[in-house]
């Protein structure tokens, strides 16, 4: 038989880098359901079945919180081309890659962008934005929470956005990592659109990615001078298909959609703060693991994600060597570090359904016979 017409059989792995990760049995079963219109009421159900499951882990009683067609770019794309106009200012708060991803698409969204820049795993405090936000007149700040490019976490999300309010700004913050893996309040933070991805801590396949706009936000899209140049990610039409009286817009992906909302049920079952305490719980267990191999840990402690930890490469080992014996002998996936920490750190995800101890026990065992 010809190679593409063999049955479809890729490797059984351990998804334990930065996404996607593994996702729960039911989650696959979900997938397999037959299909329905993307204007069947039933799938109109499903849909306010998502949103009204979205909400608490979103933290917010926002009425535009959907999930948007694509990965979490597609949301940050959501964020940045709705909000955008040709012309605005922007701040961009730029920690790591995903911090430079977002300051690239607001100029490319026409934005005047102003470059707000630590070195990569660092992180910012208030007082740092607040002198930026003086020097200008901006409209949007773009922060990222969990940065997966470094594993640091964002603290003084609630005081970061109090501060761009009193400068009369909008705060987009990217919690792709985050939501699902640690409490996410947007409502009780003042976030004005926070947004995320199926496949990192909800455990969902890549494919659809949930989001949520804020009154202040809502009127700043309501009162454009001009449409969004991005028709696909235009929320106020995305929002009119989620609505109560649905029209056409895309064609859902239906199949993508069932898988979330089953990983969005099992995360209730499980309950919110019991889910956080597991990924604190298995952090932990990582962290000390790793220690104890002499392994040095990129971020400290404090401002450590929980979901994304990052090894230092330890003198004289070849960082993508253990990479790819962890995937040959053990089906493990991690990942490198990239950018100005290509070489330098591992990445090594706990996130969702991966987040379990036997995961980091077979992980630590099989580092310990290289290092
Ligand atoms: C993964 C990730 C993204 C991009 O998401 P994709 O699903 O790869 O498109 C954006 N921001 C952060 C912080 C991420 O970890």
């Amino acid at each position: 038989m010809s190679p593409s017409t063999r049955d479809l059989n890729p490797s059984q792995r351990i998804l334990l880098g930065p996404g996607p990760s593994d996702v729960h049995p039911r989650v696959l079963r979900a997938m397999a359901t037959p299909l329905v219109g993307h204007l069947d009421p039933d799938f109109i159900q499903i849909m306010q079945d998502v949103k009204a499951l979205l909400k608490p882990i979103f933290g917010t009683n926002n009425d535009l919180t959907l999930a948007v067609p694509g990965t979490g770019t597609a949301a940050m794309e959501a964020a940045v081309g709705n909000l955008i106009e040709p012309g605005d200012s922007a701040l961009a708060c730029i920690h790591g890659y995903f911090g430079e991803r977002l300051a690239e698409m607001a100029g490319r969204y026409g934005a005047t962008v102003t470059r707000l820049e630590l070195a990569w795993g660092e992180v910012f405090d208030v007082g740092n934005i607040e002198q930026a936000l003086s020097a200008g007149d901006f409209k949007v700040v773009t922060l990222v929470h969990a940065e997966t490019s470094t594993g640091a976490l964002q603290p003084d999300i609630q005081e970061i956005a109090s501060a761009c309010h009193q400068a009369g700004a909008l705060l987009i913050l990217d919690c792709v990592t985050s939501l699902g893996g640690l409490p996410v309040e947007v409502d009780a933070w003042g976030v004005d659109v926070a947004y995320s991805a199926g496949q990192k801590s909800l455990s969902a396949p890549p494919g659809l990615s949930p989001i949520t706009v804020g009154d202040r936000a809502r009127h700043a899209i309501e009162a454009r001078s001009a449409p969004p140049a991005v028709f696909y990610l235009d929320l106020l039409k995305l929002a009119a298909y989620w609505g109560e009286n649905p029209s056409y817009h895309h064609t859902s992906p239906i199949s993508t959609m069932y898988a979330l909302r089953e990983a969005l049920r099992l995360a209730h079952e499980e309950g919110l703060s019991e889910r956080y305490a597991r990924h604190a719980r298995n952090a932990q267990r990582l962290w000390d693991g790793l220690t104890e191999l002499g392994i040095d840990l990129f971020i400290p402690e404090s401002l450590r994600v929980p979901q994304l930890t990052t090894p230092l490469v330890p003198d004289g080992v070849d960082a993508d060597e253990v990479r790819h014996r962890l995937l040959e002998k053990y089906n493990i996936e991690i990942a490198g570090g990239f950018g100005p920490l290509a070489g330098k750190i591992w990445r090594i995800g706990l996130m969702g359904n991966s987040s379990r101890a036997e995961n980091i026990e077979l992980l630590l065992s099989a580092l310990s016979h290289w290092l």
